[in-house]
């Protein structure tokens, strides 16, 4: 192949989003960048800048924003999928592609433990997270990327378990507690082999979800050490505000908020990762489907209810739900660089909101309207079903 072919080759699909009115970055550090174009080849970031600076020739598809602000595809670092875009929990369809438009473009399985006749012995757990993390790998409903194939720890799991699993391409495992092992001891034995082969953990943290399930206090969670402190704020049923200090002061592992947990444990958690200076531990989730349902809307939700009740900026709030999560839980997307891939949300303040910008209407508590959805450099969805109208969307002008 010549330099010509390969360049063509390479070039084959360019977005240019021009005329951004506030560019989210994901980035605690630096969450407003001063820029007004992204251009994206072949799925990814390739240029961010003023109109003026970057090579916005040769287009495939170009999207004026109108205004509106652009931030990173949102991340729900905790759901519970089984398969494709049913949930026998609510016994619901197509809620994956409703979380889309809500914004989330990466969802993170805590466990399909939802499966009905779910197996509870060692090759029957293996063999379904295999089976799920290849079926989310092949079919993803509305283009959200679902990291999916999370096995729960039973007894009589051995290290050679997660070699073989993680050699199959299982990344995560399911939450610490669902399933048959309840004791810090074992539990951090087999996170130990997890991580050892390159499998994150993250573990159930609160009471009991649902009949049949366990309470899992401060004490196991700090001696199991998963890498998320899955739901700290109960999912539903929250630990005592002295345990979650605790968990906040003595670890250093992600603190993940949830919105079907217990919401002024959220805040108190929030203010105490605050306090701490440990706010790029804190991550989001939805903790769905559960038996509280589907929320579509769900990490919109946690992100307007803790800017708005906590007192933290609304660009400070998103980071928690892209860049931090990605950080936290090793993913390359959630943050607008070049090199990432081209997932991003736009939005605009929602119709008649009290706030006079996007960012001022998050912080008076009103979630945001959500005009497009652009996953891996294609466009999900415009105007969004489920958001309240934004004022301003964005219009494809050349496709
Ligand atoms: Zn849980």
């Amino acid at each position: 192949m010549s330099h010509d072919d390969a360049a063509k080759a390479q070039t084959h699909s360019k977005l240019v989003i021009h005329n951004v009115g506030l560019l989210l970055s994901g980035d605690m550090d630096r969450p407003i960048l001063d820029a007004d174009t992204i251009v994206a080849i072949n799925g990814r970031i390739a240029a961010i800048g003023k109109a003026k600076d970057v090579d916005i020739s040769g287009a495939t598809t170009t999207i004026d924003a109108r205004g509106t602000t652009l931030a990173p595809g949102l991340i729900d670092s905790h759901v519970h999928p089984v398969a494709g875009d049913w949930t026998p929990r609510q016994n619901q369809i197509g809620w994956i592609d409703s979380c889309m438009h809500g914004g989330v473009t990466t969802m993170i399985s805590a466990g399909e433990v939802h499966m009905p006749g779910r197996p509870k012995d060692v090759v029957g757990v293996k063999a379904m997270a295999i089976t799920a993390q290849r079926a989310f790998l092949a079919f993803r409903p509305g283009g959200v990327q679902v990291h999916a194939g999370a096995p729960v720890l039973e007894p009589g799991m051995v290290e050679e378990d997660f070699k073989e699993m993680a050699a199959a391409g299982v990344k995560c495992l399911g939450e610490v507690g669902l399933g048959g092992v309840k004791d810090g001891k074992t539990a951090r034995q087999m996170v130990a082999w997890a991580r050892k082969h390159g499998i994150q953990s993250t573990i159930h943290t609160g009471g009991p979800s649902i009949p049949g399930s366990g309470l899992i206090d401060k004490d196991v969670v700090l001696e199991t050490d998963a890498d998320v402190i899955g739901h700290i704020n109960g999912g539903h049923t929250a630990l005592p505000d002295s345990q979650i200090a605790a968990l906040c002061e003595k670890s250093s592992r992600a603190l993940e908020i949830v919105h079907n947990g217990n919401e002024r444990a959220a805040l108190f958690t929030l203010r105490t990762a605050k306090e701490l200076k440990q706010l790029h531990r804190v991550i989001l989730g939805t903790d769905s489907p559960a038996g509280s349902g589907v929320q579509p809307l769900g990490i919109l939700r946690v992100i307007s209810m803790l800017s708005s009740l906590a007192e933290i900026p609304a660009e400070i709030a998103i980071c928690f739900a892209t860049g931090n999560t990605a950080k936290m839980r090793k993913l390359d997307c959630g943050l607008i660089a070049a090199g990432r891939p081209a997932s991003f949300v736009l939005m605009d303040r929602p119709q008649h909101s009290a706030g006079t910008t996007l960012l001022e209407s998050i912080r008076l508590g009103d979630l945001p309207g959500i005009g497009m959805v652009i996953v891996d450099g294609t466009v999900s969805t415009q105007r969004s079903r489920n958001t309240p109208p934004a004022t301003n969307v964005p219009e494809i002008v050349k496709n």
